[in-house]
């Protein structure tokens, strides 16, 4: 094994004409094989799940009970990613112990790998955007490899990259994360919200409204296929948002592939203000138009006013558009 640069390489490993990886990358090793353990876990859980779910909503159909739940829960664990986009990763606003708590529960729900992990990939994912270095971008593998061909470009983005023979350094890109007790409380339980969120809550309810037939579909669509849908809609982000203007449209000439788009802003809550939210990373409100709704932006001011979370940030530029 050789270290350069914070990049751990086998050698030998045949990968000696990639372009030389910036800091805070892991090759190989054991951090990466711990991520394919909650990769393929997951992963397993949630596919075997959604085709139960297909077979068991063609066999049996879906009641009001498992539509209900899956909407809610979508809506729920959407505002999580929400919650783990703009307060975990970026700052945009501040809060005290007990709301962080209630946000960390939420963002965990949302099945898409711990707040640690999460944090780490988005942060590298702004610094190294569309470039060599960058964790899910259409254009480059994580090893820095151009990837060849737009729709190949566009899987990688969707979720290829998740089986990448590399991850993020946790101890570079998340030392605030590391040294705060409720998100490392959070990581190291993700599994019981994970639980939580695709078994127990929607087989509870279902339990409790019709039960042990309604509890198996719920399970099912409302658990499993829902978490499994609502990982693929937040990746629209990463594939359709830096599509570099084939879908979407680019309100700042920046130097990625980021597109605002309508259609993954409103199945996002907003996160789909993609350009937007790369020229001014740290807004808690990503819209620029009135036709630009961000509703995980508005769920932030709403929380403000009700004095939940405090000094939201707005860049003073776009403080001043809204006036
Ligand atoms: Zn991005
Ligand atoms: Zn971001």
């Amino acid at each position: 094994m050789t270290v350069v640069e914070g990049v751990v390489a086998e050698e030998g490993s045949g990968r000696s004409e990639a372009p030389k990886m910036p800091p805070g990358v892991l090759v190989e090793g054991p951090v990466v094989d711990a991520k394919f353990r909650d990769s393929y876990i997951s992963f397993a859980l949630m596919i075997a799940g959604s085709i139960g779910a297909l077979i068991w909503a063609f066999t049996y159909g879906l009641g009001r009970v498992e539509i209900s739940v899956f909407a809610g829960m979508f809506m729920l664990t959407t505002m999580g990613i929400g919650f783990m986009h703009r307060y975990f990763v970026h700052r945009s606003y501040r809060c005290g112990p007990v709301m962080r708590t209630i946000l960390a529960a939420i963002a965990t729900m949302a099945v898409q790998g711990s707040i640690l992990k999460w944090v780490s990939n988005h942060r590298r994912h702004h610094l190294h955007s569309d470039k060599p270095g960058d964790v899910h971008s259409p254009y480059y593998d994580g090893f820095g490899h151009r990837i060849d061909g737009f729709a190949k470009g566009m899987g990688h983005a969707q979720g290829g990259w998740v089986w990448d023979q590399a991850t993020t350094d946790a101890e570079y890109y998340a030392r605030d994360i590391l040294a705060d007790p409720i998100s490392t409380f959070f990581t190291r339980t993700r599994w019981y919200w994970y639980a939580l969120s695709a078994l127990i809550i929607p087989g509870g309810i279902g339990y409790a409204f019709g039960g042990m037939h309604t509890m198996i579909g719920c399970v099912l669509f409302s658990g499993l296929f829902r978490s499994y849908m609502m990982t693929m809609a937040t990746s629209l982000v990463n594939s359709v948002c830096h599509s570099d203007g084939r879908w979407g449209y680019r309100r700042y000439q920046l130097d990625d592939g980021t597109t605002n788009e309508l259609v993954t802003t409103l199945i996002t809550f907003g996160e789909g203000l993609h350009n937007n939210h790369h020229r001014f990373p740290r807004d808690a409100y990503l819209s620029h138009a009135w036709y630009e709704i961000d509703i995980n932006g508005l769920i932030i001011l709403g929380l403000g006013k009700l004095g939940l979370v405090h000094d939201i940030f707005i860049h003073p530029e776009n403080e001043r558009r809204r006036d």
